[in-house]
């Protein structure tokens, strides 16, 4: 274990805006401040934090006086400023009783530029009146932007929860507590950026399901075909052995192949904890393979462990194998898949196959398949066809609003891996109807391919500014 597997927040801004305020406020008592380095990063602290279950290292970037832009510019680029460039997220902290300054437009053009995955956070709004025309800001082009008061604790419970949500794609490993440096210079203090993206972009496969439906048997398919090149490599749990898959140039790791082998063998026992055994597979994994037997077809416990990919926010494929025993019936594809569709009841979004492990017809189909759903999953709408969708459905929100329910102002996507969005409302006495995220996430799916990945919907009440007007990014996610 070591930083690599926390996500990375960083937070910047000009000094006296409240950078170490905030960094305090989130750490609270708990506060460890361990990395002191001298030089231009002498005030950055750096320490692991925690919300809503979620742990992360924070990165207060302290005293680098922003004299000017190339001066700035070029800080970056010499890695001074190494904890934005490897940050999973930026809070970018302005002063909402200033307004903005020159420099700061300068600085948000560059963290466009490199895309930084940022959010605007607009300090010292002690008042509902301060900063309350953040119409200023928005012409520094990020987006989402938050008001709180990082000394009066305002508004930064709600910020904490849309970057936990915005964080949630990277991979987290539930090991003992991270050690982090506390000394050394700044450059091999921080992961090098090449090994994020190489693992990023190695989807992790959990293949999962009851005992006897043929995960093994579909695992040696998988790495037996001779396009293949097996490398075990080990895993983030004990025991847990990974293989790595390449084919067509591309790297695919199976989660926990020992583990399925050993699995096969526990018959009665296996079964009863086949969810629990799923639920850890699926952790930190982008899509899971959930295999059923064509002879015996979807139980409860599939469906529970489709519910368990939600949650685990993994992309889903439902294998129908030992499609050999069924085919020969002239059972159409098709009539499973509404049939299966019906019983999978709210995670309805999976995709399906048909193969044999045995025969390996149709394993073939499934890598593109893998590909496919990560695509949906790394999904990030541009924030025109989001707005135009969100208008476009505005007038059928009768059945979730009413007297004293605030209405749902702004949609935005904070994240993606898996897609996260988040509704702002209005304040009001009660809260909107929590079916109105089961109603937005279909409209979701209806207007755009997010078919294969969960897609999670959150509510937000009050504490942001309007809508921007202007240019806007994506959120938090590389
Ligand atoms: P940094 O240089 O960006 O780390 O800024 P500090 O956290 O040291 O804060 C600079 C000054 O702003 C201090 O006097 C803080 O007490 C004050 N400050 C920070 N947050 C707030 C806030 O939410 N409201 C007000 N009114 N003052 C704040
Ligand atoms: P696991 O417990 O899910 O890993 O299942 P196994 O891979 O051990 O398979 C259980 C049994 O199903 C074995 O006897 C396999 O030979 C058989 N089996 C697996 N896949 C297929 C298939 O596609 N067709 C047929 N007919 N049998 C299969």
């Amino acid at each position: 274990m070591n930083t690599h597997s926390l996500p990375e927040i960083a937070i910047i801004g000009r000094p006296n805006v409240g950078k170490s305020t905030l960094f305090n406020r989130v750490l609270g008592s708990r506060r460890a401040i361990v990395g002191e380095q001298s030089g231009l990063t002498r005030d950055r602290h750096r320490a692991e934090a925690e919300w809503g279950g979620r742990r992360f290292v924070l990165t207060d970037t302290g005293g680098v006086e922003w004299k000017s832009s190339d001066e700035l510019v070029r800080l970056i680029q010499d890695h001074a400023l190494v904890a934005v460039d490897t940050a999973n997220l930026v809070l970018f902290i302005v002063d909402g009783r200033a307004g903005p300054a020159s420099i700061e437009s300068e600085v948000a053009l560059e963290l466009r530029k490199r895309g930084v995955p940022t959010f605007l956070v607009v300090n010292k709004c002690d008042s509902k009146s301060i900063g309350l025309d953040a119409t200023e800001f928005h012409s520094l082009g990020i987006d989402p932007l938050f008001r709180i008061s990082a000394e009066h604790g305002l508004g930064v419970a709600d910020l904490l929860d849309v970057v936990i949500d915005s964080i949630r794609e990277v991979p987290v490993d539930d090991g003992p507590p991270v050690e982090v440096p506390t000394d050394g210079d700044t450059e091999t203090e921080q992961p090098p950026m090449a090994d994020q993206v190489d693992i990023a972009e190695t989807p992790r496969v959990a293949v999962v399901g009851r005992p006897n439906v043929g995960k093994s048997s579909l695992v040696n398919a998988l790495l037996d075909d001779d396009r293949v090149i097996v490398s075990p490599v080990s895993g983030t749990t004990r025991d847990a052995i990974d293989s790595t898959i390449e084919r067509g140039g591309k790297r695919y790791v199976i989660v926990d192949t020992a583990g399925i082998r050993r699995a096969a063998k526990r018959d009665s026992f296996a079964e009863t904890v086949s969810v629990a055994i799923a639920r850890q597979r699926m952790r930190g994994a982008d899509v899971a393979l959930l295999v059923i037997d064509a002879a015996i077809g979807l139980s409860r416990q599939d469906v529970a462990i489709a519910a368990e990919a939600e949650t685990s926010g993994c992309g889903l494929i439902v294998i129908v194998n030992k499609w050999d025993l069924i085919a020969i019936e002239g059972s159409p594809a098709s009539d499973w898949i509404d049939e299966l569709r019906h019983r999978m009841g709210r995670i309805n979004w999976g995709l399906f196959a048909f193969v044999s492990a045995k025969t390996t017809d149709g394993v073939a189909s499934l890598l593109p398949l893998v590909d496919r759903v990560c695509a949906n999953r790394r999904q990030r709408v541009p924030t025109g066809p989001l707005n135009a969708m969100f208008e476009s459905i505005s007038r059928r929100l009768d059945p979730y609003t009413g007297p004293g329910i605030p209405r749902p102002k702004y949609l935005t996507q904070v994240a993606a891996s898996p897609p996260v969005f988040v509704v702002f409302t209005g304040g009001g006495k009660n809260s909107l109807a929590p079916e109105y995220r089961r109603f937005l996430e279909n409209r979701l799916r209806e207007r755009f391919d997010f078919s294969g990945t969960p897609v999670i919907v959150k509510i937000r009440r009050g504490h942001r500014a309007e809508a921007p007007s202007g240019p806007s990014r994506g959120g938090a996610s590389r």
